[in-house]
């Protein structure tokens, strides 16, 4: 009775729990994907995710025949997809790799409850974060919503463990269930194609993600700490996609990073913002929607103005740094985590517009798009998340690209037309000072009520 491996946000082999798992069974594995787009609460995927989605599918499907397994792929609500499978193929055993987010932790736990009683092996494994985030907490027994006491309860807990070989052989079943074509599912956009940006940035899938690593290591870890601020330095890893799709796990990327020859410095640090995005999510469900600290739902937003919303998503706010974040963002699919910092305090502290609706256009146009990492960092900028920077430190973009980006190599890049020219000269939609006082006007009133 063949085994099947349901694989989500881990479209890989190697460190992959759960595929090996139902490898060890010695009976034929059948890898399953399920877009599932239907079941209550699942946020639907950002048009740069599906694409994303398409290409690493492409590539695990390749991965899988290249070691002798299969790639099934269907569409539909979980719940129905998976049983489904499971009678088509008479499973024995159902494995997975766990997930975070509410609405999937709730069909994970009815599947596992149902398919155990009709008799099945159902197990799930830890996979996608080192630390999962009921296994760390405050001494009062609580979430934790500081980020330097999380990480230190961290780095106390039991260490991440050593990343498993991926399976030499994948043995499939000798007629394999009938599978979808991905071509059908859309993910790739059409009429207009917007996604050659993104093709000629990234290749999805885990040789490259492998690759990037290794690259990251050698070259670019050194650099790390000095210049991971400066957005044209290049010295990021680049990983946030592949972590997002699990093209390599966090497991990997840890121990390989303590096994080479630069210091790691500030850069493990950062896989644990990472996790504390996760552990703030698991804990609060509503991050995408809801401000963590509720003072903040006295903030008095104006009626939205639809051309300041339009300027920013488009890279035509006249500030040049913001213009090229956006534009960064909208051809390649990701933005540096500096100028996301900065583009995401001009939305939400000058033109005064809703974090939700910057989360929103993040979601859909960054290939990272991530449902804890998202709205965690959104919520930071704006001040009403955890651990969050004070709303009123409001970051000034002109000084931001004098301090990261002095010689001004990364808005040359991606805004060539400011080049030599400055906030007040290259026609801003709102005054940079005014607006930051009308913000922190508006602040009074989360004062008051917090
Ligand atoms: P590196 O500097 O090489 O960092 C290594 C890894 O650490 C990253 O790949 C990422 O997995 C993790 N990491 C680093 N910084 C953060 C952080 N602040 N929060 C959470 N994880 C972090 N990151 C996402 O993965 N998905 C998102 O949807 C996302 N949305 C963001 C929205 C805003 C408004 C801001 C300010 C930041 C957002 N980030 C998000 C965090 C960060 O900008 C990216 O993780 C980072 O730029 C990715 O580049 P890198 O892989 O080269 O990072």
């Amino acid at each position: 009775r063949p085994s099947i491996v349901w694989v989500r946000d881990d479209l890989r082999i190697a460190d992959n729990p759960a595929l090996s798992a139902a490898v060890a069974r010695d009976e034929p594995v059948i890898a399953l994907f399920v877009l599932d787009e239907q079941s209550p609460g699942i946020r639907p995927l950002g048009g740069a995710a599906r694409w994303w989605l398409h290409r690493s599918l492409q590539s695990l499907a390749a991965r899988l025949s290249e070691h002798g397994g299969v790639l099934v792929l269907r569409r539909g609500r979980a719940a129905d997809v998976v049983p489904a499978l499971v009678a088509e193929s008479g499973a024995g055993a159902v494995f997975w790799n766990r997930r975070y987010g509410e609405p999937e932790r709730t069909i994970d736990a009815a599947l596992k409850t149902g398919l155990r009683a009709d008799g099945l092996d159902v197990q799930s494994f830890a996979a996608n974060l080192l630390f999962e985030p009921w296994t760390v907490q405050t001494g009062q027994g609580t979430p934790f919503q500081v980020f330097t006491p999380f990480w230190r309860a961290c780095l106390q807990a039991p260490a991440p463990r050593l990343p498993l070989p991926g399976p030499a052989v994948i043995r499939g079943p000798g007629r394999a269930p009938a599978s979808e074509d991905l071509a059908s599912w859309g993910l790739l956009p059409t009429g207009p194609d917007w996604s050659g940006g993104l093709a000629e940035t990234w290749e999805p899938g885990e040789p490259a993600a492998r690759a990037r690593l290794r690259d990251f290591l050698r070259e670019d870890l050194a650099g790390y700490d000095r210049a991971r601020d400066e957005p044209a330095a290049g010295v990021t890893s680049g990983l946030s996609p592949r972590l997002r799709w699990g093209e390599v796990s966090p497991f990997t990327v840890w121990h390989e990073t303590l096994q080479g020859d630069a210091e790691p410095g500030r850069f493990l640090t950062e896989l644990g913002w990472r996790e504390f995005a996760w552990h703030t999510l698991f804990h609060f469900p509503a991050l995408a929607r809801q401000n963590l600290r509720p003072a903040f739902d006295a903030f008095p937003w104006p009626p939205l103005d639809p051309g300041h919303l339009r300027a920013w998503q488009r890279g035509r706010t006249g500030i040049p740094l913001v213009d090229a974040g956006m534009r960064e963002l909208w051809r390649t699919g990701t933005m540096h985590n500096r100028v996301r910092m900065v583009t995401a305090s001009f939305l939400v502290k000058n033109l005064l517009i809703d974090w939700r609706r910057g989360e929103e256009w993040f979601w859909d146009t960054l290939v990272d798009a991530d449902a804890a990492s998202n709205p965690f960092n959104w919520q930071w900028v704006a001040g009403s998340g955890a651990d969050a920077a004070p709303y009123f430190r409001v970051f000034n973009p002109e000084l931001q690209a004098q301090k990261f980006d002095p010689d001004g190599r990364y808005v040359g890049q991606w805004a060539p037309e400011y080049r030599g020219q400055h906030a007040d000269t290259a026609g801003p939609i709102v005054d940079l000072r005014a607006s930051r006082a009308a913000a922190l006007d508006a602040y009074e009133y989360v004062k008051r009520a917090g």
